[in-house]
């Protein structure tokens, strides 16, 4: 990924947890090794770096798309509001509180699940205090390459507690590979002088990364250039709170670095696989700007593989396919297309290829050398057996623990967070620690439920995949205009 043209028909060796050599497919390798330890993975498709999601909020994935009763202007409207606190922290609550379903691990490995069914072998956005290791991708905001370097802010900068000091100090002792904050998330002007605040705290850095922009222009890029702070887009999200996303554009013109992220499942994509389609099809046709320059799909790729790595400070470990890297790798089928489909996306250009792909072509996922998911076959090749994994590929998919968690299984997980969203009070009552200990009858857990959660109503699981999930893509059409479902159509 050093430029549009520089892919190849070639061949990688991965040896123990790096990409060892790449070589073209008709040269001899340059390392030599016993031919009886290789072990090969054959593909007609492609080899990315494993796709890095430098914004998300992974403990809200299990969650389908909340639907806002109204256009906001900022984030703080919409968090503040009665729908939002029942429907989307109300159900968080209790699926995370240790006193209610205490399902905090939970949540968490089906995320990763769904990252890396998706492709995704980095994300961002896991809680610090995450009581589980890295399950099966890297969690940015976690220990990673020996060392805990990353930090997030979610919380508003102007919080009077918060100021850049201490980061300052870990940057300066060589303790800090990023900040990502989360920073101008809307349209209107309160949102705009966040940024006037970012400065005033001393965070305009070369390791601030910040989340959204969505409200900040040209003067605002330009510095944010100039102090070499990068920018994570997350379209999908913005579209469907305020109808409106980050001008992108004037902050590549800018010179600004730009990632692209999911957010979260309540107001965003599924998968860094959606969001390439939704980036694409707001590129070509439903931005706001006459001026609007269009970025290519090799500089849209580079935006989930090359650009996080670089904002992490990780670019010579991640984001690439370069011997001495991580092997993080992702194998994807090659997917068929008509030439009038998907907005002169073209089937012979890789990036195209990619951004056109879904769940169904992931053919092999790789984190740290370690394969994590893919084909059965391409699994067995590399002697690995996993849980088969049930979805809508002609292909039988298997996915592997990475930390031993072997009493969770894809299907246990599932079945246990369908169940709990389902609501049903006598279930919950035998199940809560809450009403265990106070050992509340029927109609005192009723009572008890009624003056707390009233409104909460079930909810399905937010499934791992795309493909099959119509509500997810009509939503989407519905409320941005934008019709990503054609791309997961045969
Ligand atoms: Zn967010």
């Amino acid at each position: 990924m050093t430029s549009a043209n520089a892919h190849f028909k070639g061949e990688i060796l991965v040896c123990s947890d790096e990409i060892k050599e790449i070589k073209k497919r008709n040269e001899d390798w340059g390392t030599t090794f016993d031919s009886a330890d290789l072990k090969t993975v054959s593909t007609d498709g492609f080899i990315f770096p494993g796709l890095v999601n430098l914004h998300d909020h992974t403990t809200y994935n299990y969650m389908p798309l909340w639907i806002p009763p109204k256009v906001f202007t900022n984030r703080y409207q919409w968090q503040r509001h009665p729908l939002y606190k029942k429907q989307v922290k109300g159900t968080y609550e209790l699926i995370k509180n240790k006193d209610y379903y205490d399902l905090r691990n939970e949540i968490s490995m089906w995320d990763e699940a769904k990252s890396v069914v998706n492709g995704t072998t980095s994300t961002q956005g896991s809680p610090r205090n995450k009581t589980l290791d890295t399950w099966l991708v890297r969690n940015v905001d976690n220990k990673n390459f020996g060392a805990d370097k990353v930090y997030s802010r979610v919380l508003s900068v102007k919080d009077g507690r918060f100021d850049g000091r201490s980061l300052n100090m870990k940057a300066a002792e060589g303790k800090l590979d990023a900040f990502i904050i989360h920073l101008a998330e809307g349209i209107d002007l309160s949102s705009r002088k966040e940024f006037e605040t970012l400065v005033e705290k001393d965070l305009l850095k070369p390791w601030t990364v910040i989340v959204h922009g969505t409200a900040l222009d040209r003067e605002e890029f330009r510095k944010m250039a100039n102090s070499g702070t990068s920018l994570v887009w997350s379209p999908l999200s913005n579209l469907l709170l305020y109808k409106k996303t980050t001008k992108v554009d004037r902050a590549i013109q800018e010179g600004v670095l730009v990632s692209l992220g999911t957010d979260w499942s309540p107001s965003g994509s599924k998968s860094l696989l959606d969001e390439l389609k939704v980036a694409w099809e707001y590129n070509v046709k439903d931005h706001d700007s006459a001026n609007y320059t269009p970025f290519n799909t090799y500089s849209l790729v580079k935006m989930v593989t090359v650009n996080p790595a670089e904002s992490l400070g990780w670019e010579d470990k991640i984001g690439m396919l370069k011997p001495g890297m991580k092997a993080d790798i992702l194998i994807m089928s090659k997917v068929s297309f008509h030439s009038s489909c998907c907005n002169g996306l073209k089937e012979t250009d890789p990036y195209s290829n990619l951004i056109r792909s879904t769940s169904k072509n992931v053919r092999l996922v790789m984190v740290g050398g370690a394969p994590i998911y893919g084909d059965s076959d391409a699994m067995r090749a590399l002697s690995v057996r996993g849980e088969k994994v049930n979805n809508s590929c002609p292909g039988q998919k298997e996915i592997v623990y990475k930390s031993g968690e072997q009493k969770y299984t894809l299907k246990k997980l599932e079945e246990a967070l369908s169940k709990a969203l389902e609501f049903d009070k006598n279930y919950m009552r035998f199940t809560f620690a809450y009403s265990r200990r106070l050992e509340l009858n029927p109609s005192e857990f009723e009572h008890w439920w009624d003056n707390n959660f009233s409104d909460i109503t079930p909810m399905k699981l937010d499934p791992l995949f795309t493909e099959n999930d119509s509500f997810f893509l009509k939503q989407v059409e519905k409320q941005t205009g934008l019709n990503i479902g054609d791309y997961y159509r045969d």
